[in-house]
């Protein structure tokens, strides 16, 4: 079965639920565990007219919005089975955004920094430290899927509002074709197909060691130091 890599152009409803259904089924084929989770839902038009996007469980301040568990579902709901992931998506949860969860098939480290993805490919490089699938999961947000690692999270600030995050096991991880609330789609920069999951740990430290600045003179200075 093939994946889908890269991004998805906007789609019309039933293309986008189709996609969302293909997906699942694809992962779970791949041995990925997948499960829904809630997703973008259009709010009432603001005073100035405009309509946003909030999260399917209604909360105004949710947390994570359109990446976290529908009520009634567990981490252990994720499968496998392809029968049981169809029936989700063509069922009542037509929308629902494709998440895994950290720790079953993969770690995850999730890098929130204002670089841009090639400037951090080229940082890795720098480092002889391959990635894995990569995926792009929000503005400002990758995250690398890597092999499963500690179960423990873990947190390293770079400069202001940006750091790196290994996840918890137990996390959820939303998938494309997952719609975000910004707009926002996650997309493959580096899909799941004939890569090998690097370590974790050896990652994350690479990626702690990013400079904060994102200025190319900066970044340039900075990867000469390392060599
Ligand atoms: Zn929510």
């Amino acid at each position: 079965m093939a994946f889908m890599v890269g991004g998805r152009e906007p789609a019309g409803d039933g293309e986008r639920t189709a996609g969302l259904l293909e997906a699942g089924i694809a992962l779970a084929g791949m041995g990925v565990p997948v499960l829904p989770c809630h997703w973008p839902v259009p709010l009432r038009p603001d005073t100035d007219g405009w309509t946003r996007l909030g999260c399917s469980c209604g909360q105004d301040d949710c947390p994570r919005p359109a990446r976290h568990l529908l009520d009634g579902m567990e981490i252990a709901d994720a499968t496998t089975d392809v029968v049981t992931v169809a029936q989700w998506w063509t069922g009542g949860l037509c929308d629902a955004n494709v998440a895994t969860v950290a720790g079953a098939a993969f770690g995850v480290v999730e890098l929130r920094h204002s670089a841009r993805p090639a400037q951090v490919r080229a940082w890795l490089a720098a480092f002889e430290a391959e990635p894995g699938p990569v995926l792009d999961a929000g503005l400002g947000l990758v995250q690398f899927l890597t092999s499963v690692g500690d179960r423990a999270p873990r947190y390293a600030p770079i400069g202001q509002g940006t750091g790196v995050r290994w996840l918890g096991h137990g996390e959820l991880v939303a998938l494309p074709p997952s719609r975000l609330t910004d707009r926002y789609e996650v997309s493959w920069l580096q899909g799941l197909s004939g890569v090998t999951l690097p370590d974790g740990g050896r990652l994350f430290e690479v990626l702690a060691r990013l400079p904060a600045a994102r200025e190319p003179a900066e970044w340039t200075q900075q990867r000469a130091e390392v060599r």
